[in-house]
């Protein structure tokens, strides 16, 4: 599909949300993703990217939500960086099954590592456009208390919560550390059969599977979006 450069806003610290407006109707389901092609001279890294789409399907544009650090970025991200309004981009058409199930009962338990936020905002920001309140526990993890995204959206739609901080700065009061099965499991266990989202940098998320079905959770109710090239959150 094709799609033109509207505007990039900074959300995070060093982490900047890019909006683009299709040139027909562009049909997907709260957090699924495309594929982004950008001409330039790229590193050995290329010229595409996946990238989920951080907006709603409610929203008018569409958007995505990316890393965009002034050091040690791909040639992709300083091209990405450098997008004028106007210029036009190819996207994929939208796919994945990383979205919401049918049935509006079940609870839902998100586990969101750095970027990994970027399928939850979508969903989030779909229920609260339509006004549908699901029962949602998010874990969200970062590794700086400063680098975390849509805060307010999620606290305006009264999910419950738990942030977790990889790196605390000194005074820092929440919870520390990273995620773990353990985690994730005492967030689910009173819930009865919820479906356990986890997104981030894909060794996380591997591991987190690995552990999860270890313990014996069903497959089923266990949906994963892999993110590679990024080592760490
Ligand atoms: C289904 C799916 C959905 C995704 N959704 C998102 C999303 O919503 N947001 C998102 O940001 N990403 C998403 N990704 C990941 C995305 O496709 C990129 O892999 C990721 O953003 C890293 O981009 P980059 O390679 O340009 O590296 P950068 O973001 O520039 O850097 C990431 C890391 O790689 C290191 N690095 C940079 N350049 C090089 C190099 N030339 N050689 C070796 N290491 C280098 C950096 O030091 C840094 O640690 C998704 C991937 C998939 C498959």
């Amino acid at each position: 599909m094709h799609v033109v450069f509207d505007h990039a806003e900074p959300v995070a610290r060093d982490i900047t949300t890019f909006y683009f407006r299709p040139q027909r109707p562009v049909h997907y389901m709260a957090g699924q993703f495309t594929e982004v092609y950008l001409p330039h001279a790229a590193d050995s890294r290329g010229e595409r990217r996946w990238f989920t789409l951080s907006s709603s399907p409610t929203e008018e544009l569409l958007a995505i939500t990316t890393r965009t650090a002034a050091t040690d970025s791909s040639t992709y991200k300083k091209g990405l960086a450098q997008l004028q309004p106007g210029v036009e981009l190819h996207l994929a058409e939208p796919m994945g099954d990383f979205v919401l199930p049918k049935d509006p009962s079940i609870p839902l338990v998100f586990v969101a590592a750095g970027l990994g936020v970027t399928p939850v905002r979508s969903m989030v920001k779909y229920l609260s456009d339509t006004g549908e309140q699901r029962h949602i526990r998010l874990l969200y993890a970062t590794s700086h208390s400063t680098d975390a995204p849509f805060m307010s959206l999620f606290t305006a739609y009264h999910l419950e919560l738990t942030r977790l901080v990889r790196h605390p700065e000194a005074g820092y009061a929440g919870l520390a550390g990273s995620v773990t099965t353990e985690r994730v499991l005492g967030l689910a266990e009173d819930l009865e059969e919820p479906y356990i989202y986890v997104s981030g940098p894909e060794p996380l998320v591997e591991a987190t599977y690995k552990g999860l079905i270890a313990h014996g959770l069903p497959n089923e109710r266990l949906i994963m979006d892999y993110f590679p090239g990024y080592p760490q959150f």
